[in-house]
């Protein structure tokens, strides 16, 4: 007798097996399935049909019911999921969990109950209201369906004041009756796909805007390329028509029936964005992001699988989105760090689109003023194809050269120099906005105490508490502790306690002050909570003018601010002198991305960059011959430092309550490593985490480093399966981070 084979959302690397559900037709893969695990049911999906188990026949279980009648996910799709779950070791029933939204997790129908509703019968649209005059309220109910002529619900009629002894009344006179629903047909297969006849046949909703030569070059070279697989990376400064680009080579997708898949860094989904898209096309254009709710995302999810929505414009998790008529997908933004999920699942899906789209077939194109090393290596390797957009349309004008501000031995008030305050100035006075971009929340990073030296410290973390004014506050952004403010220096009573640099909230102190009649728009975490919030800053933003535009990265990504003249980074030096090879690439990027946001338009822009270090050469490349040239001599950099895109890196983790625990388990883990590793995968580690002591718990890591990729993946796989059989591992927390980018 066949069995089922179940990817179950538990920690365990493996599928389980169950008896089908007696006196149904066998599940084809890819439909959810309730069972029985230990004293529980859980919900899992069907993964395929086996004749053998490797499980006695007396210790199967069988499988409880069917929650689907068709598949969520074509076999291509489950072959891309199992591929994820075997590439990023991670198990696949909780790959699968990531892949759904969140209500089918749960169990819901992907098709919502219909409430039945009641409706004239033949007898009751002919009946005349006078042969129920003595049951006035009865007769109202018929009057009521008579006139609107459309069946209702039981809970309309009862908001209009009918109840069910009213309805129950009619009913046995056969005058109404419940209207039968469309049952859903029974049967295996994938969901039918809505039939292409009901759409206008114009997928134009609007007049695109002409291209000019080098966005049409692009376009036509992209437009060939459809109907295989092509990567390509499209390389262009902040408004130089990349979304011009993605929205003419969509149009042409459209035009052909198939659906697009459009990959956007998470704070770059607004309501804007998503209006460019919808405003575009005659056709459904569906967000898909972590801020909906459950339902609405369940809602643009279906009508994604059902061939429905044309366009999916999504964050990082949208890359698991059924698409059965896909034929193209785009990543925005592509070098952006959102792509790469961090927690549970950790995969990064800007890979995962390059990998889909080779699966599918597909083109995939990369886009960014500053795109990873990692694409950058690609391009250069001609794996992918590499695109240029040299020139913004229009007016013509250029990203303006960003300007190095030494602040060595200057005075900083609320982290601003006087030359710069200057600048301000200018620009403000002559009615344009400035941009000013400061990576840091609150009031100040730190609190110290003048006489004693003392610094408020976070208790669970090895941390600085920030200082926030609004509402006043000691906050910790690493484990979200906060405390009252203390009106007293803790150690020595009577000292003074004063802040130590300067986020957000001080800069905007600092910039009211000085100009008051000038509105100080700022966009943080603390003053943005939602997407709403975000739209209305923007909006702000389109209409006031002169303007300070203060936050933090959030004001780097994306967004058009045609008034802007002047952008600046208050500091540039967080990423010089660190240990991470990344950082370099990172604050280079944020550089570019805050240059990006000055001069758009007729407006010719200047760019600001206070550092301590404005001799460093890395700096004045990349401000001279810009962003492409510094990246090509970081690769060189990591070429020789062996490091990725040229080497392969995984990070095993561990945490628990005390440090002995951890370091226990991660002596034996690397031991076991050593013992393991016969293909010469370096081991880095075990060491404590960049911040030991974080929300109470004690963190190390080891991170495992191969030229190639294969050794190091046999070497977790080997890995893995002790740790799955070692009690030592249950004693603590561990994950394994396959690509990691964050280490330092
Ligand atoms: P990016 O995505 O590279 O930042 P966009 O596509 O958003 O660039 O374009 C930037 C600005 O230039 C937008 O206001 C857009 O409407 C305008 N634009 C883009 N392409 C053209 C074009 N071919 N002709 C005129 N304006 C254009
Ligand atoms: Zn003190
Ligand atoms: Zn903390």
């Amino acid at each position: 007798m066949p069995l089922i084979q179940v990817a179950l959302p538990t920690p365990l690397r493996r599928l389980f097996d169950y008896w089908p559900v007696a006196g149904e037709p066998l599940p084809v893969a890819g439909v959810r399935v309730k069972v029985p695990f230990g004293h529980r049911q859980m919900i899992g999906l069907v993964m395929g049909i086996t004749e053998t188990s490797e499980l006695p026949a007396n210790r199967i279980k069988a499988a409880l019911t069917y929650l689907d009648t068709k598949a969520l996910f074509s076999k291509p799709h489950l072959d891309f999921i199992s591929w994820i779950a075997s590439y990023y070791h991670q198990p696949l029933g909780e790959v699968v969990s990531a892949a759904l939204p969140a209500l089918l997790r749960q169990g819901q129908a992907l098709h919502p109950p219909q409430e039945p509703r009641w409706q004239l019968t033949e007898l009751g649209r002919t009946t005349s209201i006078e042969a129920l005059k003595r049951a006035p309220r009865q007769a109202a109910l018929i009057r009521t369906l008579q006139t609107s002529g459309l069946p209702k619900t039981q809970k309309s009629l009862q908001s209009e004041g009918f109840t069910l002894a009213m309805l129950q009344g009619l009913e046995s006179k056969k005058l109404i009756e419940l209207q039968k629903l469309a049952t859903q047909k029974k049967g295996v297969g994938l969901p039918q796909l809505a039939p292409a006849e009901h759409l206008p046949t114009s997928v134009l909703a609007e007049v695109p805007l002409k291209l000019t030569s080098e966005q049409q070059a692009v376009v036509e070279l992209l437009v060939s390329k459809v109907g295989a697989f092509s990567p390509a990376l499209l390389q262009g400064v902040t408004g130089s028509g990349k979304t011009e680009v993605y929205l003419q080579l969509i149009q042409h997708l459209l035009e052909q029936g198939k659906q697009v898949l459009v990959l956007i860094p998470e704070i770059g989904l607004t309501p804007q964005t998503l209006k460019r898209f919808e405003r575009r096309f005659n056709r459904r254009v569906v967000a898909m992001h972590s801020g909906m709710a459950d339902k609405e995302r369940l809602t643009a999810w279906r009508s994604a699988l059902e061939g429905r929505a044309s366009v999916v414009l999504g964050t990082r998790s949208a890359i698991f989105t059924p698409l059965p008529k896909l034929g193209l997908i785009i990543v925005d933004e592509e070098h952006d760090s959102s792509f790469k999920q961090q927690e549970g699942v950790r995969y990064q899906a800007r890979d995962l689109a390059i990998l889909r789209a080779k699966k599918e077939n597909l083109p995939v194109l990369l886009g960014s003023a500053t795109p990873s090393l990692e694409s950058l290596a690609k391009a250069k390797e001609g794996a992918y194809l590499w695109l240029h957009l040299k020139q913004r349309p229009g007016a013509g004008v250029l990203v303006p050269e960003p300007k190095l501000l030494d602040i060595r031995n200057r005075h900083l008030v609320g982290g601003f120099s006087e030359p710069l305050l200057l600048a301000m100035d200018k620009h403000l006075k002559e009615e344009n906005q400035v941009l000013v971009l400061l990576n840091r929340r609150g009031f100040a990073p730190v609190l110290m105490c003048t006489s004693c030296g003392w610094i408020a410290g976070c208790l669970h973390c090895d941390a600085r508490m920030t200082w926030h004014r609004e509402p006043p506050k000691l906050h910790c952004h690493h484990c979200d502790q906060q405390q009252p403010l203390p009106t007293n220096c803790p150690q020595c009573v009577e000292g003074e306690l004063k802040p130590l640099g300067a986020g957000t909230e001080r800069a905007e102190e600092t910039l009211q002050a000085r100009y008051p009649d000038i509105p100080v728009i700022r966009l943080d975490r603390d003053s943005v909570k939602n997407r709403n919030d975000l739209a209305s800053k923007l909006d702000q933003v389109a209409r006031q003018r002169p303007a300070i535009l203060l936050g933090t990265q959030m004001l780097a990504k994306g967004h058009h601010f045609p008034d802007v003249t002047l952008a600046t980074l208050l500091n540039a030096d967080h990423g010089l002198y660190s240990s991470d090879p990344r950082a370099m690439e990172r604050t280079a990027q944020l550089i570019i991305q805050v240059a990006g946001r000055a001069g758009r338009e007729e407006k010719p822009g200047e760019v600001i960059i206070q550092t301590h270090h404005s001799d460093d050469p890395r700096l004045e490349k990349l401000c001279i011959e810009g962003y492409e040239a510094l990246a090509l001599d970081l690769l060189e950099e990591r070429k020789k430092i062996n490091w990725p895109p040229y080497a392969y890196l995984a990070m095993l983790r561990a945490e628990a309550p005390k440090t002995e625990q951890v370091e226990e388990f991660m002596r034996l883990l690397a031991e076991q490593a050593n013992l393991l590793n016969q293909e010469g995968v370096t081991l880095l580690g075990p060491v404590p985490a960049p911040m030991e002591r974080r929300q109470g718990r004690y963190h190390m890591q080891l991170l495992l480093h191969a030229n190639k990729r294969a050794p190091l993946h046999r070497l977790m796989a080997r890995l893995l399966a002790w740790l799955e059989g070692s009690a030592e591992a249950r004693r603590v927390r561990w994950s394994l981070d396959v690509d990691p980018e964050d280490l330092f």
